[in-house]
């Protein structure tokens, strides 16, 4: 796809539907409605809706949509996979601005499709922790966000102040694999040690700066690394925190160079976007049109309705 923003499943609805059917049935064709894979048959004739099934068990109809978002959108599914592919591949992401400019729909729309990919790309439950005997996890906290300082002293929000509005994101990346990212209230001991113990094995080298917070639970693992950044001090043979660093920089960029502003409530989705981008990466042999697939895989079942602060979003 990377060449090929020609594909006919960006252009063609029966070709994007056929992609479609290829990604959810991948393990073969199941009802819906009752769940058998079978004595269904493909309805033929022009009478029928295209893409229609016939459950002998059930005795109901369905198409590859039942039971996912795409089901009560009324955007096809070509600019579904179109907008799949493109916030697949962009590295940092593509505002719904953009979006809305490339599907050719309203901002609305552009919105909540990116929303919903965005979920699509969350993973659901965590295999297990990240690292390993003789694995490296890398823990860093960041701010993201927050205009509150630069803001004329009239316009600034009080209640903002002191934390400038900013937002915390706290992010593990084993060294050459993947990216856990959450929204944090606060960098303590006592919010971050039960995020390194269930999220990293307990043989894994920790790796950190020289912050505070990570003293006491570094202990925990098998060996815990402190970069001294208050004395510059970056590397220091295998020991640095390159690869968190790196990710927040991708991060930063995303988020302020094409979001913008970032709400509070949707922030838990846009770091699922930027963890699946990176887990997914090139560097680990994912191409774009496989990332595209993956995040498609990922709406299965995924039916939340979103109804954000401006009213109602049908689409
Ligand atoms: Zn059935």
């Amino acid at each position: 796809m990377a060449s090929d923003i020609q594909n006919p499943i960006f252009t063609d609805e029966s070709k994007a539907r056929e992609a479609l059917e290829a990604v959810r049935w991948r393990d073969g064709c199941f009802c819906p409605h009752c769940g058998t894979m079978e004595g269904l048959a493909r309805v033929q004739g022009k009478s029928h809706r295209a893409g229609l099934f016939y459950c002998n068990e059930c005795k109901k109809q369905f198409t590859v949509t039942v039971g996912t978002v795409f089901e009560r959108s009324k955007v096809p599914l070509t600019k579904w996979w179109l907008a799949a592919y493109l916030m697949s591949s962009s590295k940092k992401g593509i505002s719904s601005h953009q979006l809305s400019r490339a599907l050719g729909v309203s901002y609305k729309t552009a919105w909540f499709v990116s929303h919903r990919i965005r979920e699509a790309m969350r993973v659901g439950s965590f295999p297990g922790p990240l690292g390993g005997e003789g694995k490296i996890v890398e823990a860093d906290a960041t701010y993201i966000g927050g205009k509150e300082a630069n803001k004329h002293l009239s316009k600034r929000d009080s209640k903002r102040i002191g934390g400038m509005g900013k937002q915390i994101v706290h992010t593990l990346v084993e060294r050459h694999g993947h990216a856990r990212s959450l929204h944090v209230p606060e960098v303590s001991g006592k919010t971050l040690r039960p995020i390194l113990i269930s999220q990293i094995h307990h043989n894994s080298f920790l790796m950190t700066d020289d912050a505070g917070q990570y003293r006491h639970v570094g202990k925990e693992f098998a060996k815990h690394e402190i970069l001294n950044h208050s004395i510059d001090e970056y590397v220091r043979g295998d020991a640095h925190t390159n690869s968190v660093e790196g990710f927040f920089a991708t991060l930063k960029r995303g988020i302020t160079g094409t979001f913008h502003h970032v709400s509070q409530q949707h922030l838990k989705r846009y770091l699922a976007e930027f963890d699946f981008r990176y887990n997914e990466r090139q560097a680990r042999g994912v191409s774009d049109k496989e990332r595209t697939i993956k995040a498609m895989q990922g709406i299965e079942g995924k039916r939340l309705t979103y109804r954000p602060v401006d009213g109602g979003l049908k689409s």
